[in-house]
């Protein structure tokens, strides 16, 4: 095998932890730079009956990417964009390539990739595909899914398939989850194959955008904003961003000049793209006003260095709570984020439950923001102590059933991994798991692919 597995204490140590806040120690680890040596890592694994998990920039919410069974892949060495074809609008990546990285190289043939998490500067493109991330923007774009024109995947075996979409407009033969490969693999955390080159359909960059930041005093009228803005045939938003008191405050503290109002209740951060025409900033306007939004505090970001700063505030708010989760981990406290979506005419209902849950159970509301144009918030508790854990997992626990209840998803960005695997039941029913075990079972019948994600 030409790349050995490493035992060092000190070098598994630092592959331990991700954003989860759980600290998982493999036996072995190993760092790949070529993808046929992924290959080998696989079959000598299997030679030896280890259990691998797969890991990119290790930025997984629900420590799916980190394990303390058998070896840990990184597959950061393998950070190759291998071409782009500026006419037929692809690129081909190898997995470890970061998602910015691989945004920047697209950008610089007036291209888009359209994926989108908010941990671009960190997470891969292989980490993406295999969680099928999404964001801000999958508003207007959709989710990684949407993008991925083939794959290079191997198995447990070390078997390597080239799978691509069929691209048949028509077709009746087989079930329909198996007419597209690919599919299968997205999105399947590391537990059917370990994704080495992605193939990606690009878009053509917009040429205008426009960013607003628009605060407001009362929470319900930002929401009855997010909702009206859907709806409307005067404005087309690529994204939709909601942020509570709380996470405002939080970002307001990254502001060199603060530019978010202080003391709103709740702000919406939009943009639209146009294809050169100007933006319609007098329909966003009335309909904020319609809303009752401060109009004189909005904050308009007109070109790419101001929004990236805004995307920057935005992102400063996850990054900061995952900062908190550190020092509560001493006294057996950790932070804990949701991820459930409704329908996003539902979300102020939604939300108004989970407060009342959270009141009648004696802890804080937390911070809440995200993509509130999909119906999805994530809402961040920070447990001091572990009944305090216990307690805000049980008022999750009631809010998550509530959500399915009322068509929603327990998980509709970050995926199951080992944190949330207690709440896929609320979602699936027991045909739906048998399904996937079956699925799971034909394609690693070893069960030695990141075990302990989804199942
Ligand atoms: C601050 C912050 C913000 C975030 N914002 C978003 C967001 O906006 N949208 C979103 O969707 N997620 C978000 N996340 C979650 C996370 O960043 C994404 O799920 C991301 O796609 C994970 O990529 P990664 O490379 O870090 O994967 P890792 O964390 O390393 O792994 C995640 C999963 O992917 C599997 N995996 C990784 N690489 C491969 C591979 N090559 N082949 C097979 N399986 C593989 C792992 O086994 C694991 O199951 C956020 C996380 C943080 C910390």
């Amino acid at each position: 095998m030409s790349t050995t597995l490493e035992r060092d204490l000190d070098l598994r140590r630092g592959f331990t932890t991700d954003a989860s806040g759980l600290d998982l120690l493999p036996d072995a680890l190993a760092r790949p730079v070529t993808t046929a040596e992924v290959v080998d890592v696989l079959r000598a694994a299997a030679a030896d009956r280890l259990a691998v998990t797969a890991a990119g920039g290790q930025t997984s919410t629900t420590g799916a990417g980190i394990t303390d069974q058998g070896v840990l892949l990184s597959l950061r060495g393998c950070d190759r964009v291998l071409d782009l074809d500026p006419v037929a609008r692809t690129m081909r990546c190898e997995a470890g390539v970061i998602v910015l990285e691989a945004k920047r190289h697209a950008a610089e043939q007036g291209l888009l990739l359209p994926l989108d998490p908010t941990s671009e500067p960190d997470a891969t493109v292989g980490g993406a595909v295999a969680c099928n991330a999404s964001g801000a923007r999958s508003l207007a774009w959709g989710v990684t899914r949407d993008w991925v024109r083939g794959i290079a995947v191997a198995l447990a075996s070390g078997e390597v398939l080239h799978l691509r979409r069929p691209g048949l407009e028509k077709n009746t033969v087989g079930y329909r989850p198996v007419q597209d490969l690919v599919d299968w693999f997205v999105g399947s955390e590391g537990t059917l194959g370990v994704v080495l080159e992605v193939e990606f359909t690009l878009l053509p960059l917009p040429s205008r955008v426009v960013g607003l930041a628009v605060p407001f005093d009362r929470a319900a009228d930002a929401l009855g904003f997010v909702v009206a803005a859907r709806q409307s045939g005067e404005v087309s938003p690529r994204c939709l961003e909601y942020l509570d008191a709380a996470a405002v405050a939080i970002a307001r503290e990254a502001q060199h000049d603060p530019h978010w109002a202080d003391g709103a209740e709740g702000l919406v951060y939009l943009e639209q793209a146009t294809a050169g025409e100007d933006p319609p900033l007098d329909a966003w306007l009335a309909l904020a006003e319609a809303h009752a939004a401060r109009t004189a505090d909005i904050r308009v970001y007109e070109s790419e260095a101001e929004q990236r700063e805004a995307k920057r505030l935005r992102h400063h708010v996850p990054a900061k709570l995952y900062e908190f989760s550190g020092p509560l981990r001493a006294a057996g406290g950790r932070r804990i984020s949701t991820d459930w979506a409704v329908p996003y005419p539902r979300l102020a209902e939604a939300l108004a439950h989970s407060r009342q849950l959270c009141d009648a159970a004696g802890i804080e509301r937390g911070v809440t923001f995200g993509h509130a144009g999909n119906g999805h918030p994530h809402q961040n508790f920070l447990g001091h102590d572990a009944a305090e854990v216990s307690r805000i997992e049980g008022v999750v626990a009631e809010q998550l059933r509530w959500v399915v209840a009322h068509g929603g998803t327990v998980a509709a960005e970050h995926g199951i991994g080992k944190l949330k695997r207690k709440f896929a039941h609320l979602q699936l029913s027991p045909t739906q798991v048998a399904l996937m075990r079956a699925v799971k079972r034909e394609l690693d019948p070893e069960g030695r692919l990141a075990p302990g994600n989804l199942f």
